[in-house]
C-alpha cells in the first residue's frame, strides 16, 4: 500500500485531477495531514466521503511508527523507528536553549545503512539496505513532534545514509517541509549534509526551494580525505571547493563545513591555516566535530587508528581558525551516552538490531 506522506502537494493535486477532483482538494488534505495532524483520512471531514473511502482503500497514513526512545541527560532524545515497508532508522531530536535562542532540531535518515563507509562512522560500517521513501523521511519529523509535544525548529539530514545519494526522495521531502502553506519550517532551517558527492551539489543548487548544505570536509589534502573517505577517490577536493562556490553563486546560503578532529591526522596549525584558505572562498563556518568513538562496531584498518583530539587540542584548533579570521564552532556531543551523537547511528542495541 502506499503512504499518503510519499506524495507533494504538487503530485497529489495531478493526483486528485486524474480521480476527477479539484485541485483545491489536495490541499484540504495536505492541511489536514500537516497542519492539523489528522491520524486517519476519516478525520478530514473537509472532503467529500467517498474521497476519504478511496483515501482509506488506497493509501495508509504513516510510514513508520515508533519502537523505542532513549533520551540522554542532556536532553536529547533517539528514537528508534521502524518502517512500515520493513527495516528501520534511527533520529534523535536535539534541544538548544541559549536564553533567547531556542532551537529543537531533529536530526533525520535519510537511507537505512549508507554504502560510502567512511572509517570514522558507524552508519557506514552497517553498509546500506535501501533509500528511505519520502514518507519515511517527512513522518520522522511528524512522529518526533507527536512524541516530544514540541515543535521543530530545524531539520538537518545528518542521521543514517547520505542524502544526495537518495536526492530525489530527499528533494521531494524537502519540498514538503518548505511549503509555505503549511508553514513547517522555513527552508533556510533546513540543513542538508554530504559527504561530498560533486554531481548533486550542483543539482541541489537548482531545487526550488534551496536549503542549507553543509559539506562533511574533514581535511583539505586528497590524500588524507581518500584514506579515511572512500568517496574522496572519485572526487577531488578541488572539484569540492568548485561545487560549494557554485551552490553559494546560486543560492546565497553560506555553506558550513564539518571537520571531525582527529588526533594527529588533521588537526596541526598547518592544516588549520589550509582549512582557513580552503573555506574563505565563500562566506561559510566550520564546525569542529568531536571524534565519538564507534567501538560497539566490529572494526579494521585504518578504523582502528582513528583516535578523537583532545578537547585542548579541538580549542586551540577553534582559535587558529578564529585567527584567520574564520567562523568556527565546536560541535557538541550531545546525546553521546545514548549512542546518539555525530555519526553512532548504527542501531547499537541489541534491540534495534531485529528490526533490520
Ligand atoms: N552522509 C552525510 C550525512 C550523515 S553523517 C555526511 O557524511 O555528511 C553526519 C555527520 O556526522 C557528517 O559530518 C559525518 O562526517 C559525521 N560523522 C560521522 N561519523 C562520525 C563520528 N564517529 N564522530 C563524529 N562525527 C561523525
Ligand atoms: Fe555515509 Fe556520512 Fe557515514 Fe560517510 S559519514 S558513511 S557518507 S553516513
Amino acid at each position: 500500500m502506499k503512504c499518503i506522506k510519499d506524495y507533494t502537494l504538487i503530485k497529489l493535486e495531478d493526483y486528485f485531477s486524474e480521480l476527477g477532483y479539484e485541485k483545491f482538494r489536495a490541499r484540504q488534505l495536505f492541511y489536514a495531514i500537516y497542519l492539523h495532524r489528522i491520524n486517519d483520512f476519516s478525520e478530514d471531514t473537509t472532503l467529500p466521503k467517498e474521497l476519504r473511502e478511496h483515501l482509506r482503500n488506497f493509501f495508509a497514513m504513516d510510514a513508520i511508527s515508533s519502537v523505542k526512545t532513549q533520551m540522554a541527560a542532556d536532553g536529547t532524545i533517539k528514537f528508534l523507528f521502524s518502517l512500515v515497508k520493513g527495516s528501520a532508522v534511527e533520529s534523535v531530536f536535539i534541544p538548544w536553549d541559549k536564553g533567547l535562542k531556542e532551537r529543537r532540531t531533529l536530526c533525520v535518515s535519510s537511507q537505512v545503512g549508507c554504502a560510502l563507509d567512511c572509517s570514522f562512522c558507524a552508519t557506514g560500517k552497517l553498509g546500506l539496505t535501501r533509500n528511505l521513501t519520502v514518507g519515511e523521511i517527512v513522518d520522522q519529523i511528524l512522529w518526533a513532534e507527536k512524541i516530544t509535544g514540541e515543535r521543530l525548529t530545524n531539520v538537518v539530514f545528518m542521521g543514517m545514509g547520505e542524502p544526495l545519494q537518495n536526492f530525489q526522495n530527499v528533494v521531494q521531502s524537502i519540498s514538503i517541509l518548505a511549503n509555505t502553506k503549511i508553514n513547517l519550517f522555513n527552508r533556510k532551517n533546513i540543513t542538508v549534509s554530504t559527504s561530498g558527492i560533486v554531481p548533486k551539489i550542483y543539482d541541489l543548487a537548482k531545487i526550488e526551494k534551496p536549503v542549507k548544505l553543509a559539506i562533511s570536509l574533514h581535511s583539505t589534502l586528497d590524500g588524507i580525505r581518500e584514506t579515511i573517505m572512500p568517496i574522496a577517490k572519485k572526487w577531488k577536493i578541488k572539484e569540492l571547493r568548485q561545487a560549494a562556490i557554485d551552490y553559494y553563486r546560486k543560492t546565497f546560503l553560506p555553506i558550513t563545513y564539518e571537520y571531525i578532529l582527529f588526533d594527529g591526522l588533521n588537526d596541526s596549525e598547518l592544516d588549520a591555516r589550509r582549512l582557513a584558505r580552503f573555506v574563505r572562498s565563500v562566506p561559510s563556518k566550520v564546525n569542529i566535530i568531536p571524534y565519538h568513538r564507534i567501538d560497539f562496531m566490529p572494526l579494521n584498518g585504518i578504523s582502528k587508528e582513528l583516535k578523537p583530539a583532545s578537547s585542548e587540542k579541538i580549542f586551540q584548533f577553534k582559535q587558529w581558525l578564529h585567527s584567520y579570521g574564520v567562523k568556527a564552532f565546536v560541535r557538541s556531543s550531545s546525546g553521546y551516552e545514548i549512542d546518539g551523537a555525530c555519526g553512532q547511528l548504527a542501531f547499537s542495541n541489541r534491540y534495534s538490531m531485529e528490526f533490520l
